[in-house]
C-alpha cells in the first residue's frame, strides 16, 4: 500500500475474521501473513494481501449484494466476499479444474458455506445468476469483457485489473444507461485465460 488512506471498518473486519494459511498450499502456510501474492496450483497466485483489501474497499459491497468474482484461485478473496455480503451466496467462477477443487477444499475448510465455486470460462460472465450488483475480477484482462457489462445492475460497480504486463485498475460503475470509467492505480494479476 503506498499511501495511508480510510479503509471501510466492513472489510478490515473481513480481513480479519478470514485465516490466510487456510487458502495457501502446505508448504507456504509459514509465509501466509507476509504482504505478498504466493503461488497456488496450477501456476497461479493468491493475490496479496494489500491488493484483496484495497479491492474490496473500492467494490464497496454490501449485504445482500449479489456478487460476481471471476478467478477463484484458492478461494481466499471469495471467503472475504462471502463475510461482506452477509446471509447471501456469492459466485465465483474458475476456469482452471484442478483450482476449482483446491478453492472448494480451502473454502470447506475455513467453514465456508456461501460461495458456489463454478468451474467456467469467466470471460462469458455468469447470466444464469445475473444481474449483479458487483463483480470482481482477479485475473487481468485487455479490456472489461463486454458480458460483464450486460449482466451489471443499475447502480452496479465492475472492479478489475486491465492490461498487459503492468496493468491499470479500472472500476466501472452503470447509473442507467451511463457508464463511467475510472482508473485506481497499477497492479501485477495474472492474465485471465482462454
Ligand atoms: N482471487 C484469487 C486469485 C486468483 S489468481 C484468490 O483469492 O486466490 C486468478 C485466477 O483466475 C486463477 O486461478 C486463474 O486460473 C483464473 N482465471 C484465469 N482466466 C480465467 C477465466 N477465463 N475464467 C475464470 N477464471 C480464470
Amino acid at each position: 500500500m503506498s499511501t495511508w488512506r480510510h479503509i471501510d471498518p466492513r472489510v478490515i473486519e473481513a480481513f480479519l475474521s478470514v485465516p490466510r494459511e487456510l487458502f495457501v498450499p502446505d508448504g507456504l502456510r509459514e509465509h501466509a501473513y507476509e504482504d505478498d501474492p504466493l503461488p497456488i496450483p496450477d501456476g497461479q497466485t493468491i493475490s496479496q494481501p494489500s491488493t484483496v483489501v484495497e479491492m474490496l474497499d473500492a467494490l464497496g459491497v454490501l449485504p445482500n449484494h449479489n456478487v460476481l468474482e471471476i478467478g477463484t484461485g484458492s478461494g481466499y478473496n471469495a471467503a472475504l466476499l462471502s463475510r461482506l455480503v452477509g446471509g447471501e451466496r456469492v459466485t465465483s467462477l474458475e476456469i482452471s479444474p484442478l483450482l476449482v477443487r483446491f478453492a472448494k477444499e480451502n473454502l470447506r475448510n475455513a467453514g465456508v458455506e456461501n460461495v458456489d465455486v463454478v468451474l467456467a470460462d469467466g470471460s462469458l460472465g455468469y447470466p444464469e445468476k445475473a444481474p449483479y450488483d458487483r463483480i470482481v475480477g482477479t485475473c487481468a484482462a485487455p479490456m472489461i469483457p463486454e458480458p460483464w457489462v450486460k449482466q451489471l445492475k443499475d447502480r452496479g460497480v465492475i472492479l478489475a485489473p486491465v492490461g498487459g504486463v503492468s496493468q491499470r485498475m479500472m472500476r466501472i460503475s452503470r447509473h442507467g444507461d451511463e457508464i463511467y470509467t475510472e482508473f485506481l492505480g497499477e497492479y501485477s494479476f495474472v492474465p485471465l485465460r482462454k
